[in-house]
């Protein structure tokens, strides 16, 4: 469950960035006026987040184009189950033994923390500090000739960071641990605290050995406190338990996959990035299901086997390196870098998503689980990383599930969670087969009969031979029937034969593998903000948020010059054919200049700017601005709205509309 990887990377000033979010109301924290009052909240009451107009605008469309992406281009089949689920389920998922991280406490002050993120904050900031030192030096050196005895004393060289040499070795130690770090189960974390002496950053206090911590909210279903139930942490479950009902509606055609949007819940241990780290949170999930037979071959493939996209392999991990390989969806599916098509068909529509709604494709990664970190039954599993101020974040986790989920609900419940398929060929299969006299069972073991035939049909084949074999020596067997008093059960042959035959199949039964594609639509919309923020060069209080016009909050900003009732009915006509088209807008008629109420909404992501002037009143032409060039054309309202909806829609870039329609060289924004 590790997603957050930090590294050095991109330079970003965020402060400035996270004013505009709060000033703007993208997103801001729960309950903050409790927060703020007296006293605060009791307790640990971070990682909840309230959504304002532009996040939910954002946000809605972000949802939208993955409805879009996935269910409508896969004809996938959408289901939104409950958020409540009793407690068998998640004990049955294994979701109540194991879905815990590591956390250790800090013995004095009682702090909790999540061990990964302690250790990786830790060593970074060893890092830091040793890259800060070896600047200094390096410096010196410059300033004295080489000479460190005449060297000047660099107060302040480099802020935040403690700036402490480490050996070579040390450097190379601590860099490989941080590329293994979602590796190390809790004892390995435990020695590295150790080994280390690794504290508490916040009181420099040592922390006790890490222990599980489930991260499942627990709750009771109903007015008893006996029936256990749990806020599910992913919607996968829901789908699994519905895979009958689905198959059925698909008319057991396969493969076919499910999706679902929802809300969903962990209880993280000590969130504190923000949005990325949130203990409620839109998931969108996809399950397919998949033939495990013939190499999980997908059927488009061929549409992305040429798309190009930047891998981590687990080996290069392991080696403690982050190199990344560029490599084909093809070629890494043909050299088992990549499991199976499915998987890899998927990694591919990830990216392909992120394109659409206008991530910066240079910061994004697929990073491949080592073994530890994947669960015990997957049989691979890749994280669409986004690249931000906080370091590569896991925003899609793309695991091939295998028949795990369908094969344990299945058993627990009794329902055949499986696909029958008449085959083309029957199949001749040589097996030992067990007859039972039933009349002579029934009365010889009473209320423990069905056991005895449970564990009669559970012997493999090879325990049918041995025991036909003894059969037919003694005349008599004993097998293992574990309800039954001395624990075995005795029976002749006059109860049973076990006889080699050939039996035909003409059904085929098989449990499908899944592959699961799960997106947390909170990060992705969070890293994409920081692709596109910018300020004008010399302005860095106008930042801008270049969000494309696809997925952008609002997509028009309607400006008169002027408040008189000419512009006023000119502006209502306008705005109601822009209603008519479907195109999302706002007024600002307030007396702001015209810069200040543009730059008022580059802040927001609105694209387009339509001026109403004086002219537009005489001939009925509007100038339309867009927001990254500042550039403006000038032409009839027809035309104009006709290029915003092609803008919108995606049919045609700026550039070409800057060439077909007359670009307009007017007011200054600064006016
Ligand atoms: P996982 O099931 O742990 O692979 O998580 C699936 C996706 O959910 C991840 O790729 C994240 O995008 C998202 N996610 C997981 N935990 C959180 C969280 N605490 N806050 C926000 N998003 C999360």
């Amino acid at each position: 469950m590790a997603e957050l990887t930090t590294c050095s990377g991109a330079a970003f000033d965020r402060a400035p960035f996270d004013a505009l979010l709060k000033r703007r109301l993208f997103f801001t924290p729960s309950f903050e006026i409790y927060r703020k009052a007296s006293g605060g909240f009791a307790g640990d009451i971070k990682g909840l987040f309230d959504y304002g107009p532009p996040g939910c605008a954002l946000q809605a469309n972000i949802v939208d184009i993955w409805r879009k992406h996935f269910i409508l281009e896969e004809n996938m089949l959408e289901v939104d189950c409950t958020v409540l689920t009793p407690e068998e389920v998640f004990k049955t998922s294994g979701h109540v033994d194991k879905f815990s991280d590591w956390m250790c406490k800090d013995a004095k002050k009682g702090d909790f923390l999540r061990a990964d993120h302690l250790i990786e904050n830790v060593l970074e900031a060893r890092l830091k500090g040793d890259k800060a030192a070896r600047g200094v030096e390096a410096e010196e050196k410059k300033d004295t000739g080489g000479h460190p005895t005449n060297a000047k004393k660099k107060k302040g060289a480099v802020q935040d960071v403690k700036a402490v040499r480490l050996d070579d070795a040390a450097v190379k130690e601590f860099e490989e641990i941080l590329a293994r770090i979602d590796n190390y189960d809790g004892p390995e974390l435990g020695s590295l605290i150790k080994k280390f002496d690794i504290r508490n950053p916040d009181g420099n206090n040592e922390v006790l050995p890490p222990v599980p911590f489930n991260l499942m909210f627990k709750t009771s279903i109903g007015p008893s406190s006996g029936s256990i139930g749990y806020l599910r942490p992913e919607t996968a479950q829901g789908q699994f338990v519905n895979f009958k009902k689905l198959l059925e509606f698909n008319q057991n055609s396969m493969p076919f996959a499910s999706a679902s949007i929802g809300k969903c819940y962990r209880n993280e241990i000590s969130p504190r990035t923000g949005i990325l780290r949130v203990r409620e949170f839109l998931l969108a999930e996809v399950e397919h299901f998949v033939d495990p037979e013939g190499g999980k071959k997908h059927e488009r493939f061929e549409d992305v086997d040429r798309i190009e996209l930047v891998l981590l392999d687990r080996h290069t991990q392991l080696a403690g390196s982050t190199e990344t390989k560029v490599m084909t969806v093809g070629e890494a599916v043909r050299s088992r870098v990549i499991d199976n098509e499915t998987l890899g068909y998927f990694l591919a529509r990830i990216y392909l998503f992120f394109q659409k709604i206008g991530v910066d494709l240079k910061k994004v990664r697929f990073r491949q689980h080592m073994a530890n970190e994947m669960a015990h039954y997957a049989a691979d599993c890749w994280d669409g990383e986004l690249l931000t101020s906080y370091g590569w974040i896991e925003c899609v986790g793309c695991a091939d599930r295998s028949a795990y989920d369908l094969s344990v609900h299945s058993k627990r419940t009794g329902e055949a969670l499986v696909v029958r398929e008449p085959r083309e060929q029957p199949l001749r299969i040589e097996e030992w087969q067990v007859d039972i006299d039933k009349k002579k069972l029934g009365p010889k073991f009473r209320k423990n009969a069905k056991a005895v035939e449970e564990a009669i049909d559970a012997l493999s084949q090879e325990q049918r031979e041995t025991l036909g074999q003894l059969l037919t020596r003694d005349g008599a067997i004993n097998i293992d029937v574990p309800g039954l008093p001395e624990g075995k059960a005795e029976l002749d042959r006059a109860l049973i034969q076990i006889v080699r035959r050939t039996r035909v199949e003409n059904i085929r039964e098989y449990t499908p593998n899944v592959i699961e594609p799960s997106f947390g639509i909170g990060r992705i919309f969070y890293s994409l903000l920081e692709h596109v923020y910018w300020h004008r060069p010399g302005d860095v209080a106008r930042g801008v948020l270049s969000i494309p016009p696809l997925v952008a909050p609002s997509k028009v900003l309607i400006v008169p010059l002027s408040r008189s009732p000419g512009f006023a009915s000119h502006v209502k006509r306008l705005s109601g054919r822009l209603r008519s088209l479907g195109i999302s807008h706002t007024v600002d008629d307030s007396s702001a200049s015209i810069g200040k109420r543009y730059s008022r909404n580059d802040e927001l992501g609105t694209p387009f700017g339509i001026t109403v002037d004086f002219d537009s009143l005489k001939d009925d032409t509007i100038t339309l601005r867009e927001r990254d060039s500042i550039k403006q054309i000038r032409a009839s309202v027809d035309d104009v709205l006709g290029a915003v909806v092609s803008l919108v829609c995606g049919t045609e870039l700026w550039t070409s509309v800057l060439k077909r329609l007359p670009e307009f060289i007017g007011q200054s924004e600064d006016e």
